[in-house]
């Protein structure tokens, strides 16, 4: 009953032809692709280039971030309401990379999960543990943490217009991957918080992707975990073939 989603985040990749090409390529490679959500995150810089290309395609656009405000002296920043303007459905937020290089809060990433849904766009909600915090048998208290502040105030409606992504940190761009059972553990655990904040419905409604090295090698196994609905993958889905791939996962 949920529709799987596999997303592409592109994180500083790609040049607005560079996307074209990327996109092109996969339209062609998709063509046809039915029973999952397919979404690619591009820089802000190429998204009108990317909305573009994407005009008449199934394949959904999503920006990598937002300010939690709608207008005014930000500088530097863009809001909901532009990236709503240039196309985009999705926005990503509270992805680990902003959480450690850019000193980004649970406060402030509730913020933004606000603000998204207040310009009813969908919201990419990223969780995750570093390894010395897993190393320290902390991972079960900075998940519910970052579930609770991160979707503070969040009504089961609001929550229809939220994906979540578990992705832990030591995964991601290390070509180091969750097993299949680690994976499944950590998503169930959300899942039963979930449960716990907004009810058995809106839990069992909402997708939690995976995410941490993703690839066309790794996808069978972990979209076949019960609690496991979908991907973010970087660096995988900076290719057509090998995103196009990954998107056609098999759990047979
Ligand atoms: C990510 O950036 O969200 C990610 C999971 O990256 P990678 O697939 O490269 O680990």
């Amino acid at each position: 009953m949920r529709m799987p989603m596999i997303a592409g985040n592109w994180k500083l990749h790609k040049t607005r032809a560079e996307a074209r090409d990327l996109i092109e390529g996969l339209k062609s490679q998709l063509e046809g692709l039915t029973g999952v959500e397919v979404v690619v995150a591009p820089p802000f810089t190429a998204l009108e280039t990317a909305a573009a290309s994407l005009a008449g395609s199934a394949i959904q656009l999503a920006a990598q971030n937002c300010y939690p405000e709608t207008t005014g002296a930000f500088t530097g920043e863009v809001s909901p309401l532009l990236l709503k303007d240039a196309g985009c459905r999705y926005v990503i937020v509270g992805h680990s990379e902003r959480r450690q290089l850019l000193g980004e809060s649970d406060e402030f990433i509730n913020r933004k999960v606000h603000a998204l849904s207040q310009a009813a766009l969908g919201i990419i909600f990223c969780i995750g543990e570093t390894l010395d915090e897993r190393e320290a048998d902390q991972m079960f208290d900075v998940l519910r943490r970052q579930v609770r502040l991160g979707l503070k105030g969040v009504t089961p409606d609001i929550m229809k217009d939220v994906v979540v992504a578990y992705e832990p940190v030591w995964a991601i761009g290390t070509g180091k991957t969750a097993t299949d059972a680690q994976a499944q553990e950590a998503h169930a655990f959300v899942r039963a918080l979930l449960r716990e904040q907004l009810g058995q419905a809106a839990a069992d409604a909402t997708r939690i992707l995976y995410g941490g090295s993703v690839k066309s090698g790794n996808v069978d196994g972990l979209m076949a975990q019960p609690d496991v609905d979908g991907a973010l993958v970087g660096g995988a889905s900076l290719k057509a073939e090998e995103f196009a791939r990954v998107a056609c996962f098999q759990t047979v």
